[in-house]
């Protein structure tokens, strides 16, 4: 079979899109987050624009209660991973583009790195947690997001810009709604051509931002209502935009510390007393005899590494470090207790060889 050469024309006869406008196309690298009922259209859109890089994320295996609104698959996907067959499926709509995927929902603790790796973020799960969580990542990172939400017959679009002084997801309602606050597509029950509508008004929005086309709409929340044939532009008040009012950026770079920080095993740090100041209680896993020859010159309990394991539970609350000679087997048992289900253990990187080593000379 001839290798498929795309045919943009229908698009490059626009004004303000054209050849130069295509190959910004094609250099663009963009994350679509959710395989569903709004990624779908997103997804062939931009595929079908000819966008160089899509990145699929979605950890859901398809059902058959997908296929009334999910347009990408069918029957015989049910059961399959969603991101293999988007990807399968987009390939065969446009076989030049590159597709990368992410089978797992990314997580305050990587999803900083993944939206690095790209231009635009378009936000698809129909999830609360995940739009604050990739809001708190766009604005962090400067990436620009494109939100949307549905509710029955009815939706919502919001363009992060991520530019400083415009106004983020957090400006408009600061704290995350409690679980089950707001109603899903499961509880609240949706008719398929309404995600739809709002995953081609995401689209459109992704192609405008790509191709520098204007977008009064940025700073605005637009409301759909599809049962009345309504639609409704909020503002929002640049003024209240992030980087004057400075807190979103801040709750999501706190957020963000702290996760990273209960995912790291190995913590490096100059002093002991600098990890009791940030909170964490010591644990000296070294045998009563080393402890004896050396002792730590800051408070700390004893819990050797040979009987660490099966003493779990006479670990403290909170953050623990663990600390031994060289972190060799602080790590080892860290890594052995998180196994086991606990959190937020840590080991002290080096061991006591790394400390500076002039605030911990022995007496004498
Ligand atoms: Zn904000």
């Amino acid at each position: 079979m001839p290798a498929f050469v795309p045919d943009y024309s229908r698009q490059t006869r626009l004004h303000g899109v054209g050849e130069a406008g295509q190959a910004k196309l094609a250099d663009a690298r963009v994350l679509v987050i959710g395989a569903g009922g709004l990624g779908c259209p997103v997804l062939m859109y931009l595929a079908g624009a000819g966008v160089g890089t899509l990145g699929i994320v979605d950890g859901d295996r398809l059902d058959a209660s997908n296929l009334h609104r999910q347009t990408l698959y069918d029957a015989c996907g049910v059961g399959k991973k969603k991101v293999q067959l988007a990807a399968r499926r987009i390939t065969a709509l446009n076989p030049t583009i590159n597709i990368s995927t992410y089978d797992e929902p990314l997580h305050a603790g990587n999803i900083a790195d993944v939206f690095a790796q790209y231009d635009l973020v378009v936000e698809c799960s129909d999830d609360m947690h995940s739009r604050y969580l990739c809001n708190d990542a766009a604005v962090t990172t400067v990436t620009p997001l494109i939100l949307a939400s549905i509710y029955q017959y009815e939706g919502q679009l919001q363009v992060v810009s991520a530019s400083p002084g415009t106004p983020c997801l957090r400006c408009l309602w600061p704290d995350e709604p409690a679980p089950g606050i707001a109603g899903s597509c499961v509880e609240s029950g949706v008719l398929g051509s309404v995600p739809g509508v709002l995953g081609a008004m995401q689209a459109t929005e992704a192609l405008k931002l790509l191709l520098d086309l204007p977008r009064p709409a940025d700073n605005a929340l637009l409301l759909v209502n599809l049962l009345e044939g309504s639609s409704q532009r909020l503002s929002i008040d640049p003024a209240r935009g992030c980087a004057l009012h400075g807190g979103c950026i801040e709750v999501a770079r706190q957020s963000f510390a702290k996760a990273k920080d209960e995912r790291t095993v190995d913590l490096a740090f100059a002093d002991l007393a600098d990890a009791i100041a940030a909170g964490y209680t010591l644990v000296d896993v070294r045998e009563p005899a080393e402890i004896e020859a050396q002792p730590l010159s800051v408070s700390s309990r004893s819990l050797p590494s040979t009987q660490i394991e099966t003493r779990a539970a006479e670990l403290p609350d909170g953050r623990v470090l663990l600390i031994c000679a060289s972190g060799r087997r602080s790590g080892h048992a860290a890594r052995n207790l998180r196994g086991q289900g606990l959190g937020n253990i840590h080991s002290l990187a080096g061991g006591l060889a790394s400390l500076t080593p002039a605030r911990h000379r022995m007496p004498g």
